[in-house]
């Protein structure tokens, strides 16, 4: 039951891998049909005229004076036939070849435009993560592999039928020998090609790993790292290591497949001989033609060769069958969040308002927020104090609803975050945070890409670069804010951590719209004299918005009308600058500790 339960499972998706082809090409999809069809059937027929070209051979012999007419006749039908069966495949070939490519850029157009549907915490869940990227590592050979293998089932299939039918009028017995002979290769072939595949889906960790390990030890951003730590010899140990436990479990697998294989191949092998040794016999004692024999035992040949080819295209349909079943679960995953549709608060001017929000990362016991009471309003400023992990850059994400609290609830404007049109609260914020994206693009297009409306404007990308400071480096640049950034290109530019932060610092003003400004430690990589000019700037610009810094430096953050001092997800004192120091709690500490330095 399980064999024949995993045998009809390496044909569960080949409906989908059609229909996929269907709506991919139409056009390329009827030819492939077409000449599947045509492939399939002429073998049979060149075989029939075979026999009839012997027979007639053999009548003409018996018959001195006969005409050969007729012989030179199926001879000619024959060639044909051939040329038409050897078309037939190359037209399938090449329809195979352009169906490939459209195929392949379509299913990774669906994984990408999925992928834009996505929250990031699914992003961050690694078993979906996992999903994803299998998806995306095969999506150009997995779904033609699947229809390849299916067209050719179905044409071998088709040869096998059309043998059959010839081979009926010789004895029903000699098609049940060939059917029967070659049911247990299948059956084998299915249940290894399954194993394969739990295999491999079962060590996707490891092969995460030994991927992860191939970027590190070859990949710009981390060679730095590991040459002077010289790390390399011990990374690669690592996949070398998990190399030779995969390969060990693929080398049983290999020499059971292959083993069982031959075994069951000679027991298929005997059943054709002994049906051969059948004809032969039957010809010898005059029951058959000798034009009848040449076919049988051509269509005996052939129909084995059929046989055979359809247990390639067994082999391994069960793999691309279960890529397809990841596909599919990956592009059905449901999206979390229920999109909101308003477009304005129902108390416009109230601001941002967090209300007992907590918040833990999918999978972690732990809370990154806890308890959380917040409120900002347009004209004010909001500065984030506190350790490394004490959930600032939480908070921000919670804000920018990249997340969802656990429990509580932000307003913007007085209407629940979860209320508001994605759209509509994108364009209202503007935020840069500490792992800001360094695109390998144009200068200019990196400041561009804080609103995507005003991507190419040069004059746009002007004046947010002054806002940002970044604009007298920028004037130096060899093609000025047309210089392509980044090593993946040919010429391009490699600029400083400072200098990135102006050019991300420009990216948030780009957002004219926005009236709520986030930067995340957006000054740490740049020197005290252009931080302080930015600021003076920053709040210029801020005048009547909402701006929330987070920084390490007090002399930013004693600016900022409200701070905030967290620890460990919650909020632990409150308050401007002067109250907090009249406090004489850990801010006062924490600031006097940092002015001493530069004392
Ligand atoms: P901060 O910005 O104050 O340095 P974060 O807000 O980044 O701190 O982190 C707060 C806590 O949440 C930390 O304990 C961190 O380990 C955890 N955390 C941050 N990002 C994630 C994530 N993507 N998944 C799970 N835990 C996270």
């Amino acid at each position: 039951m399980a064999t024949t339960h995993s045998f009809i499972g390496v044909f569960k998706y080949s409906k989908r891998a059609i229909e996929l082809v269907w709506q991919t090409s139409r056009s390329l999809a009827l030819w492939m049909g077409l000449l599947t069809l045509v492939a399939g059937v002429l073998p049979a027929a060149v075989a029939y005229v075979g026999k009839l070209i012997v027979d007639a051979v053999v009548a003409a012999m018996e018959a001195p004076n006969a005409s050969l007419t007729d012989v030179y006749t199926y001879v000619a039908y024959e060639a044909g036939l051939v040329i038409a069966l050897s078309a037939a495949q190359r037209g399938l070939a090449a329809a195979q070849s352009l169906l490939r490519a459209r195929l392949g850029q379509r299913v990774n157009e669906m994984i990408l435009d999925k992928a834009q549907t996505l929250s990031l915490a699914q992003f961050e869940d690694s078993e979906f993560y996992d999903k994803l990227t299998r998806a995306r590592r095969e999506a150009s050979q997995r779904p033609m592999a699947l229809v390849v293998k299916t067209f050719g089932l179905i044409q071998n299939g088709i040869s096998i039928a059309s043998f059959a039918a010839l081979l009926i009028q010789f004895s029903p017995w000699a098609l049940i020998i060939l059917v029967v002979g070659a049911l247990p290769g299948f059956a084998a072939e299915a249940k290894f090609s399954g194993d394969a595949f739990k295999i491999f889906r079962w060590r996707s960790p490891d092969r995460r790993m030994q991927m992860y390990l191939e970027t590190v030890l070859a990949r710009e951003d981390s060679i730095k790292e590991v040459q002077l730590f010289d790390l390399g010899p011990t990374l690669l140990g690592r996949y070398r290591t998990i190399f030779h436990k995969l390969f060990k479990e693929e080398r049983l697998l290999t020499l059971r497949r292959e083993g069982w294989g031959f075994l069951l191949g000679i027991l298929s092998s005997a059943a054709f001989y002994a049906a051969y040794g059948w004809v032969v016999f039957e010809t010898a004692t005059g029951k058959l033609t000798l034009g009848e024999m040449t076919m049988y035992l051509l269509v005996f040949k052939q129909g084995q060769s059929a046989v055979s080819a359809m247990l390639t295209s067994v082999s391994g349909m069960y793999e691309d069958n279960l890529y397809l079943s990841n596909l599919y679960e990956y592009l059905e995953q449901e999206t979390t969040h229920e999109p909101g549709h308003l477009t304005a608060g129902v108390h416009p001017g109230d601001g941002i308002r967090f209300e007992n929000v907590s918040f833990s990362y999918p999978g972690s016991q732990q809370s990154a927020l806890l308890d959380i009471n917040l409120h900002l309003k347009p004209g004010q400023s909001l500065a984030l104090v506190g350790e490394n992990g004490s959930g600032k850059t939480t908070l921000i994400k919670l804000m920018t609803r990249l997340y969802q609290p656990s429990a509580g609830r932000i307003y913007l404007d007085g209407s629940d975050l979860q209320d508001w049109s994605v759209p509509a609260l994108r364009e209202r914020v503007g935020v840069i945070f500490q792992d800001f994206v360094r695109f390998q693009l144009q200068v200019g297009e990196n400041i561009g890409a804080g609103d995507v409306g005003h991507f190419t404007d040069a004059d746009r990308w002007k004046t947010s670069a002054d806002k940002g400071q970044a604009s007298p480096f920028i004037e130096k640049l060899s093609d000025g804010y047309t210089t392509q950034l980044g090593r993946w290109f040919k010429d391009g530019q490699e600029l400083s951590g400072g200098q990135w932060q102006k050019i991300a610092l420009s990216r948030a003003f780009m957002r004219e719209g926005a009236d709520l400004l986030v930067l995340d430690e957006p000054t740490a990589a740049m020197d005290a004299q252009a931080e302080a000019d930015i600021f003076a700037h920053f709040q210029d610009y801020a005048a009547n918005k909402m701006a929330i810094v987070i920084s390490h430096r007090f002399s930013t953050v004693r600016y900022a009308d409200q701070i905030v001092v967290m620890q460990g997800g919650r909020i632990m004192e409150r308050g401007d600058h002067a109250s907090l120091i009249a406090s004489d709690g850990r801010y006062a500490h924490l600031f006097n500790l940092q002015a001493a330095g530069y004392r």
